[in-house]
């Protein structure tokens, strides 16, 4: 006993009562501020979308394809803005693309209505027209993130499946739109809505990462280079880049913080969960705020006495490991 604590010393303390203890007292510290930092609420207001992604998964989606009724949309919406929760984001979008939503500029305007929160979609932007750019820029929305996965027509089409120039027509309009609109009448500021551009890294696209990087400088507000994801380990990923899953897991803070919202109305088990295989809760059966005590419950769960039953997925997913999910 005394050789092996002398030759593996972090891993014998690691399993001790003690250590556990000093453990778990960390991990709820951290709960209770990720509690405190409000909550994002993500609304799947269609899950249909025009662009076919290397990385997206939603060419294997089962689930039916829908848009979202006014009903469930604002029955969410109001849940969640009268819960006395503070909401950290409402985002509108999920396994979709949400300009493919012809209600969409109303439905950010009926969100704004309920209180000063922060609205943010993902998008293509390739279905943006000059009327819906217009309509955009007057939607009061706080952010747009969009994902343009490549840099040359070339790339980018085998990546997205989507014509490049119109793409980059539609994205160089919007900021030009932005910039020329200015600080308008109704208080938006010149930099309303915050546009950043997304650029997954996978094989495919490696190497034009810095291309992409040197052309958006300057040009949008920041700019992300995320690596993909394994979708709760359904999806081999072709990246160079990858998440190291090695060693301990660690809790998701996604359990305490995130409620993802299919178009349907269920509550998912997050926005990895693509075919809604864990189903939470359903809006027209219960309110925002009942449904995020009983994630929050799995979180426990899981935490504390390693029960994932409920939640099998996520002990394949590759975002829920200790460099990723930042605890302590
Ligand atoms: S661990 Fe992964 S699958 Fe589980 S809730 Fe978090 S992000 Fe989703």
């Amino acid at each position: 006993m005394t050789k092996l604590i002398a030759r593996r010393p972090f891993s014998y303390l690691v399993n001790t009562a003690v250590y556990r203890k000093f453990y778990l007292r960390c991990i709820h510290k951290e709960i209770a501020k990720i509690e405190e930092g409000g909550v994002f609420v993500n609304i799947e207001t269609t899950n249909a979308c025009n662009a076919d992604c290397l990385m997206c998964p939603h060419s294997k989606m089962k689930r039916a394809s829908g848009t979202m009724n006014e009903e469930t949309f604002r029955g969410i919406v109001d849940s969640a803005a009268g819960s006395g929760l503070k909401i950290r984001e409402f985002v509108l979008s999920g396994f979709g693309e949400p300009i493919a939503d012809k209600n969409i500029f109303e439905r950010i305007a009926y969100v704004k209505s309920k209180g000063p929160f922060y609205v943010k979609i993902f998008s293509n932007a390739s279905l943006l027209t000059p009327e819906k750019t217009a309509k955009l820029l007057a939607s009061d929305l706080d952010e747009i993130v969009i994902s343009f996965n490549g840099i040359s027509k070339e790339i980018y089409e085998s990546v997205m499946k989507l014509p490049f120039e119109k793409s980059m027509d539609n994205v160089l309009a919007l900021l030009e739109a932005r910039r020329l609109r200015g600080p308008d009448a109704q208080g938006h500021s010149e930099a309303k809505p915050k546009i950043v551009l997304s650029c997954v890294r996978l094989a495919g696209n490696k190497a034009e990462v810095a291309k992409f990087n040197a052309f958006w400088k300057g040009k949008a507000d920041a700019i992300l280079k995320p690596i993909p994801e394994n979708w709760s380990g359904s999806m081999e990923q072709n990246s160079p880049w990858k998440y190291d899953i090695k060693g301990r897991l660690w809790p998701c803070r996604g359990m305490w913080d995130t409620l993802d919202f299919t178009w349907d109305g269920k509550t998912i088990l997050c926005c990895r969960d693509y075919d809604g295989r864990v189903v939470i809760g359903d809006i027209k059966k219960e309110a925002v705020k009942d449904i995020l005590a009983r994630k929050r419950a799995m979180g426990i769960r899981q935490l504390e006495n390693g029960d994932y039953s409920d939640a099998k997925i996520c002990k394949s997913c590759d975002t829920m490991n200790k460099n990723n999910i930042n605890w302590l």
